[in-house]
C-alpha cells in the first residue's frame, strides 16, 4: 500500500513507506556485506579462542593408568582432562558407553581409575542446547534474515513498478490538529453547512441511522463559482466528523494508460473501506465526469473506463460501508447524468457567491493572525468587493498585509486594503509602463469618457474611483460601483452598461478623430452583454424571448456560446447584436457631445493628476451641473 501523503499522516498507522527502489542495488550489496560480516562475527565468537589440544582416548587411558590426571569432567561424549600439572586437555569418548567402562576396555586398572576423580556433568540443561544447537541454528537464522531481507528489496521494487495503478490519493489525518479544518473556518454557506451536518451526524454516529433503517446519501456533490470555497468546505466536513479524508483531483484519475483510472479508482474505495468511516473526495470531477460518449472535450476511453468504475463503486456500497463520497466542481452543465441520478451524488449542495455580510465573516476569518491597525473597517471593505469570492477575499487580506510589510509597518491598515482591492480585481499598478505624453491624453480622454457616460445614464453604475494608471492588461481604468448588491440585471441596465463600455471608443473618435487599439476589450465586452441579451435572456424585440442558447448556471460562470441555431436565426441575431451596439454608440455620443465640458474637465485633470477618488471626481461633475446618483451603499468592482 503506497500513499502519497500530503501530511505525512497515516490515520490508522497503517501506511509503510515502501523503500526506493534506486537504491535496490545498493541495498543487495550491502545485505552480502552485511551478512558476511555477521557469520564472520559469529566464527569468532564461538569459534575456539584458545586452542585446547586434543588427546586420544588411548593416551589419556595410559596417562590415567599412570596417575598423572587429576579430574576427568564428562559431559556428553566430552571429557575435559586435567592433568596433576594443571594442564588441561580435551577429548572423545564413545557416545553410548560409560567413561569408566571404555577405559577399562583401554587396560587401566580400577586402582588407577580410583585416584582419578571423574566429574559427570548433566548435559541437558540450556546450556547444552545452546553449545550444540545454536552452531547449526545461527547460520540457518542468518541465512533466513538475510533472504527475508531481500525479497523485502524486491517487493519494494515491484510494488514501485506498480504504483501507477495505486491511489494517489492524499489522506489527512482527522487528529492532526494543525491542519484540521471545520465549520468555524468557513464562513458564509450558511445552507451549505446546514445540509452537510447531516452527513456530519452520519460518520459520526452511523449506527443511530442505520439502526431506524435510514439511508445515507453516498454522493454529494459541492458546486459553485471558482474560489466559493468547495473543497475547503469538503475538508471540513471531514474535519467535523474527525474521519479521514481521502482526497484526489479528478484530473489525477486520468492517465496515459487505459485501465489505470479505473484501477486506481478501486484502490482509491478499497482504502476509503478499510478506513471507514470515512470521505472520499474527488475535487474537480468534471475532468472525468463529463458526459459519455459525446466525444466533446477529447472524450477519451479512458476517461469514460474511470467514470464508469466511480458508478460501479458507488453502486457497490453497502449501507454499513460508511463511506461518503464528495465530489466538487464548477461545471455542473457538463456532468455525465449518470452520476447525478438517485443513489450517486445525489445530494446537490450549492455554493453561492458570498453576499455583503458573508464577505465580511470571510474576511474576520482571514484577518485573524494579522495585526490590525484601530481603522480598519472590514464592513466597508465588505461593501466595496460585490463579486469577490472567497478566495479573492484571502487574497485580498494577504495583499494588505503584503503591502503593510513592504512599507515596514507591523499593522495593516485599511487603506492597506483599499489598495489590495484593486490589486486583486485588476492585478497590481504598472507605474513604470511610461505613457507618451500623446498616448497619456489618449487614455486620458478614453476613461473620461467611460466614466461621463456611466454617470449621465441612468442605469449605470456610478463611477468610484477613474485613473490612467496602467495596471494589469488594462492601460487606465474606471471603477463602477453597484448602488447595491444585485443578483438580477435588468435589460435597461444591459443597455446602459454597454453604452458606457463604449464611451471610450467614442471619445478617441470624437476627440482624435482616430481610434487605437486601447477600446479593443471594451468592444468584446459590450458586444457579449448583445449576444448574450440576445440569444439567452430573450431582450431583443426582433427575436423575442427565445432561448438560442443554453445558459447553464450564471453568467459568470464564463460560457462559451454554442452555434446551434439555423443560419436565418444567426443571421437575425447578428442583425440584432449590431443593432444593439449602434444603439449604444448613438446614446454614449449623445453622452459626450451634451457634456462635452464635464468630458474634457474630467480628462485635463486625469492628465494633471493621474488618478481621480470618488470625491473630487464628483466635484467636476456637481461643478458642470451633473446629478450625483442617489448612494445607497458603496461599493465597486468591473473595470472597464
Ligand atoms: P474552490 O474549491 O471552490 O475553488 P477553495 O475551497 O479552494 O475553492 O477556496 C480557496 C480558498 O479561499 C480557501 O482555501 C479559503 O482560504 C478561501 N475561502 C473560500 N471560501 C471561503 C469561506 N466561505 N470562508 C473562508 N474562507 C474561504
Ligand atoms: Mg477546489
Ligand atoms: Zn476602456
Amino acid at each position: 500500500m503506497q500513499f502519497d501523503f500530503l501530511n505525512q499522516k497515516d490515520p490508522q498507522g497503517k501506511g509503510k513507506k515502501a523503500p526506493k527502489p534506486a537504491r535496490f542495488g545498493g541495498n543487495v550489496a550491502g545485505a552480502i556485506l552485511f551478512f558476511m560480516l555477521i557469520t564472520g562475527l559469529y566464527l569468532v565468537v564461538s569459534g575456539d579462542g584458545k586452542v585446547i589440544p586434543e588427546v586420544a582416548i588411548s593416551d589419556l587411558a595410559k596417562s590415567v593408568s599412570a596417575g598423572e590426571v587429576k579430574n576427568i569432567l564428562v559431559e556428553g561424549d566430552k571429557l575435559t582432562i586435567t592433568y596433576q600439572n594443571d594442564e588441561v586437555k580435551i577429548s572423545k569418548k564413545e557416545v553410548n558407553s560409560a567413561l569408566s567402562q571404555t577405559l577399562f576396555n583401554y587396560g587401566v586398572t580400577p586402582e588407577a581409575l580410583s585416584k582419578t576423580e571423574i566429574l559427570i556433568k548433566d548435559e541437558s540443561g540450556f546450556m547444552f542446547w545452546l553449545v550444540n544447537i545454536l552452531p547449526f541454528l545461527l547460520p540457518i537464522v542468518f541465512i533466513l534474515i538475510f533472504f527475508w531481507y531481500l525479497s523485502r528489496q524486491v517487493k519494494g521494487a515491484g510494488m514501485q513498478a506498480f504504483t501507477f495503478g495505486q491511489s494517489k490519493a492524499r489522506i489527512t489525518d482527522p487528529n492532526d490538529k494543525n491542519n484540521r479544518v471545520t465549520f468555524k473556518d468557513v464562513a458564509g454557506c450558511k445552507e451549505a453547512k446546514e445540509e452537510l451536518k447531516e452527513i456530519v451526524d452520519f460518520l459520526k454516529s452511523p449506527k443511530k441511522f442505520l439502526d431506524i433503517g435510514a439511508r445515507i446519501p453516498k454522493g454529494v456533490m459541492l458546486t459553485g463559482a471558482p474560489g466559493t470555497g468547495k473543497t475547503l468546505l469538503a475538508r471540513a466536513v471531514a474535519g467535523e466528523a474527525i474521519v479521514p479524508f481521502f482526497n484526489l483531483s479528478g484530473s489525477e484519475f486520468v492517465e496515459m494508460f487505459v485501465g489505470v483510472g479505473a484501477s486506481r479508482v478501486r484502490d482509491l474505495f478499497k482504502m476509503a473501506k478499510k478506513a471507514a468511516p470515512a470521505i472520499v473526495f474527488i475535487d474537480e470531477i468534471d475532468a472525468i465526469g463529463r458526459t459519455r460518449g459525446g466525444g466533446f472535450g477529447g472524450g477519451n476511453d479512458e476517461r469514460e473506463q474511470t467514470l464508469n468504475q466511480i458508478l460501479v463503486e458507488m453502486d457497490g456500497f453497502e449501507p454499513n460501508d460508511k463511506v461518503i463520497v464528495m465530489a466538487a466542481t464548477n461545471r455542473p452543465d457538463v456532468l455525465d447524468p449518470a452520476l447525478i441520478r438517485p443513489g450517486r451524488f445525489d445530494r446537490k449542495v450549492l455554493l453561492d457567491l458570498p453576499d455583503r455580510s458573508d464577505r465580511e465573516e470571510i474576511l474576520k476569518i482571514h484577518a485573524i493572525k494579522k495585526p490590525l491597525a484601530e481603522d480598519i473597517n472590514l464592513k466597508l471593505i465588505a461593501e466595496r468587493t460585490p463579486g469577490f469570492s472567497g478566495a479573492d477575499l484571502y487574497s485580498l487580506m494577504n495583499e494588505g498585509a503584503i503591502l503593510a510589510a513592504r512599507e515596514n509597518r507591523k499593522k495593516v491598515f485599511q487603506f492597506d486594503l483599499i489598495r489590495a482591492i484593486e490589486k486583486v480585481m485588476l492585478g497590481p499598478e504598472r507605474k513604470s509602463h511610461l505613457l507618451s505624453k500623446k498616448e497619456k491624453e489618449i487614455t486620458a480622454y478614453h476613461e473620461a469618457g467611460h466614466a461621463i457616460v456611466a454617470s449621465v445614464l441612468p442605469h449605470a453604475d456610478p463611477v468610484h474611483k477613474v485613473s490612467i494608471i496602467a495596471r494589469g492588461n488594462a492601460g487606465g481604468y474606471t471603477l463602477k460601483l453597484p448602488l447595491e448588491e444585485r443578483r438580477l440585471q435588468s435589460k435597461k441596465e444591459f443597455i446602459d452598461d454597454i453604452a458606457m463600455s463604449l464611451g471610450g471608443y467614442v471619445a478617441e473618435q470624437m476627440i482624435f478623430g482616430d481610434i487605437t487599439t486601447g477600446p479593443s476589450s471594451d468592444l468584446s465586452v459590450a458586444t457579449n452583454i448583445a449576444r448574450a441579451m440576445v440569444t439567452r435572456w430573450g431582450m431583443s424585440d426582433a427575436i423575442g424571448p427565445v432561448a438560442l442558447v443554453d445558459s447553464p448556471g450564471r453568467p459568470q460562470y464564463g460560457e462559451m456560446m454554442e452555434k446551434e441555431f439555423s443560419e436565418t436565426v444567426s443571421t437575425k441575431v447578428d442583425a440584432e447584436v449590431s443593432r444593439i451596439i449602434n444603439d449604444g454608440l448613438k446614446s454614449a455620443g449623445k453622452v459626450l457631445a451634451e457634456h462635452k465640458k464635464a468630458f474634457t474637465a474630467i480628462a485635463k485633470k486625469l492628465i494633471e493628476v493621474e488618478t481621480l477618488e470618488q470625491e473630487e471626481y464628483e466635484k467636476i461633475l456637481t461643478a458642470h451641473g451633473i446629478m450625483l446618483k442617489k448612494k445607497e451603499v458603496v461599493a465597486p468592482p468591473e473595470a472597464q
